[in-house]
């Protein structure tokens, strides 16, 4: 691009900027009420899979992008883990150049629907936003809007193909197909390199496909980002475990230079209490899987999930609420949280929370599991509680739950979900002895180029964070890209 080209494009950005300003006062944008994200009915959405969010209209986009004022130093940008330009991509929608809005998006961010959809924005980008900082008021709705872009983009049939770059020396291979891997392989692949992502399941997506349900993010908004990884000529091998399948000694044999570990943290975590092995009783992550990649929510499945109608979901992230709420949809007459501190404390996004109280889940809080019950067949069919009080805070900050002495007592279950953390998944790291990993099992890489101590290695997402979320394995990934590419022009 000429300077002059940028030096107009500048210009004319100002010109917008100044005739957008002209149109509507700050003091009138700030009497703009926020706009409500049209929802499907709790009491009909609850018995399917469809997406509860139903998306902004475009005049809905417009009113709510006419809030933001433009700030001149735009805290929003701070909160955001890949600084989007927030401003310029807002501004955009105002202007109706939908496309303009996009495009800024994708400066930073790769799957705008996806984080649209699934970021903590509250606590990111609206959290440092000049309306909840200085006006105490609602902040721009921006995860909204950014879905609405992205899905504008997605939906318009001026969508445009990307152009493959000319061919650059050198294979890479990508372990895991979440977001780590995905954002890696798009953009290694946009600067030339030929790629191939492994995955060990028969879908691609990582926890994008197989934890988080359809009602939060439909499969189809991954598959299209999946489609345009292939328009760039990336190749996905499917039910191919790193580390056990294939090595890394194989795949440099067959011409690959360099690797980027996205391989995730999916190895769950339980309480070892007695009866935790009866038969009913799931880690979140078999039971999300084995509902959103294998059909287990069917009664008519070989093996259904759900056999009953009362069904515990032990913990208050944002993967208790996803699981519960699932077993709401697959029949569960009774769906039950069972959390040990109180909602204040609950880590899951507010949003999550009030979906699943609108759907009839019901919470059983300051309540923790001490053992499971099983029937004559080995199937759960009890579980006892301790009820607990909250004592001082802990070093998170949060209030330590105590055990209330004699207050166990037994709840009727058909099954349980345990969902109480998630460790890295191990075989990748088993396969290779001389990779440095922390304590906790994650593997340890730069902070700048997010190589490992093997060279030409590169690692991002949950398994180097531990369990963290999209956004942030994404940006990992688009840094661990840049590092590749210097690590291939300089080897
Ligand atoms: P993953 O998404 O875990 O992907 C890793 C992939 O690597 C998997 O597909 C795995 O099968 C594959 N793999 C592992 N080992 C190998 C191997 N040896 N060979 C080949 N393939 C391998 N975050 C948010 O920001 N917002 C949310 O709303 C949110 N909700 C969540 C809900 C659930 C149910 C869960 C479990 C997590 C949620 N998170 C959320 C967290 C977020 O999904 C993760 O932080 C994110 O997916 C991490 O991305 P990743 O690419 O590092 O790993
Ligand atoms: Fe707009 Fe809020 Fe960012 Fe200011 S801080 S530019 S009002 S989104």
């Amino acid at each position: 691009m000429s300077k002059d080209y940028e030096y107009y494009k500048r210009e004319r950005q100002q010109e917008w900027r100044a005739n957008l300003r002209k149109q509507l006062k700050t003091k009138e944008r700030t009497k703009i009420e926020r706009i409500s994200m049209p929802e499907a009915e709790p009491t009909v959405r609850n018995q399917n899979f469809e997406e509860v969010n139903k998306g902004l209209t475009e005049e809905q986009a417009i009113i709510e992008a006419q809030r933001c004022i433009d700030c001149p130093d735009p805290t929003c940008i701070e909160g955001c883990p890949v600084e989007i330009n927030i401003p310029k991509f807002v501004k955009n929608i105002e202007r109706k150049d939908f496309k303009s809005a996009a495009e800024a998006l994708k400066e930073t961010n790769s799957f705008p629907a996806v984080c649209g959809r699934v970021c903590p924005q509250e606590e990111q980008c609206e959290q440092t936003c000049f309306y909840s900082q200085k006006l105490n008021k609602d902040p721009v709705a921006i995860g909204h809007l950014e879905r609405f872009v992205a899905d504008w983009e997605r939906n318009s049939a001026t969508t445009e193909h990307t152009e493959i770059p000319k061919s650059n020396s050198g294979r890479v291979g990508i372990i895991g197909s979440g977001p780590a891997g995905l954002t890696a392989a798009g953009e290694i692949a946009k600067k030339g390199y030929k790629v191939t992502v492994f995955e060990t399941w028969h879908d691609i997506g990582g926890v994008l496909k197989y934890g988080i349900p359809p009602f939060r993010l439909p499969n189809q908004v991954i598959d299209s980002e999946i489609e345009n990884l292939k328009k760039l000529n990336v190749r996905f091998e499917t039910d191919t475990i790193v580390g056990k399948t294939v090595t890394i000694e194989d795949l440099k044999k067959e011409g690959y230079k360099a690797f980027f570990v996205g391989s995730g943290a999916g190895l769950p975590k339980f309480m070892n209490i007695p009866g935790e092995n009866s038969v009913g009783v799931y880690s979140a992550n078999e039971f999300l899987t084995r509902v959103n990649l294998m059909n287990a929510k069917s009664p008519d499945y070989d093996t259904p999930v759900l056999k009953g109608s009362n069904i515990a979901v032990i913990g208050g992230g944002d993967t208790a609420m996803d699981a519960v709420r699932t077993a709401k949809r697959i029949g569960a007459e009774r769906a039950m949280i069972v959390y040990r501190r109180s909602f204040e404390q609950m880590p899951a996004r507010d949003e999550e929370v009030k979906h699943a109280e609108e759907e009839g889940i019901e919470f059983l809080n300051l309540r923790n599991p001490v053992s499971y019950e099983a029937d004559e067949n080995g199937r759960v069919s009890k579980m006892y509680v301790k009820k607990m009080e909250l004592g001082e805070e802990d070093s998170s900050g949060r209030r330590r739950p105590k055990p209330i002495p004699d207050s166990e007592y037994a709840i009727p279950v058909d099954a349980a979900v345990v969902s109480i953390g998630l460790s890295p998944n191990p075989i990748f790291i088993q396969s290779m002895p001389e990779l440095d990993v922390s304590e906790r099992q994650t593997i340890k890489a730069n902070q700048d180029t997010l190589e490992t101590n093997i060279p030409g290695i590169f690692a991002g997402g949950d398994i180097v964070r531990g369990g963290a979320t999209v956004i942030l394995a994404m940006g990992d990934a688009r840094k661990a890209a840049s590092g590749i590419e210097q690590y291939l022009e300089n080897t």
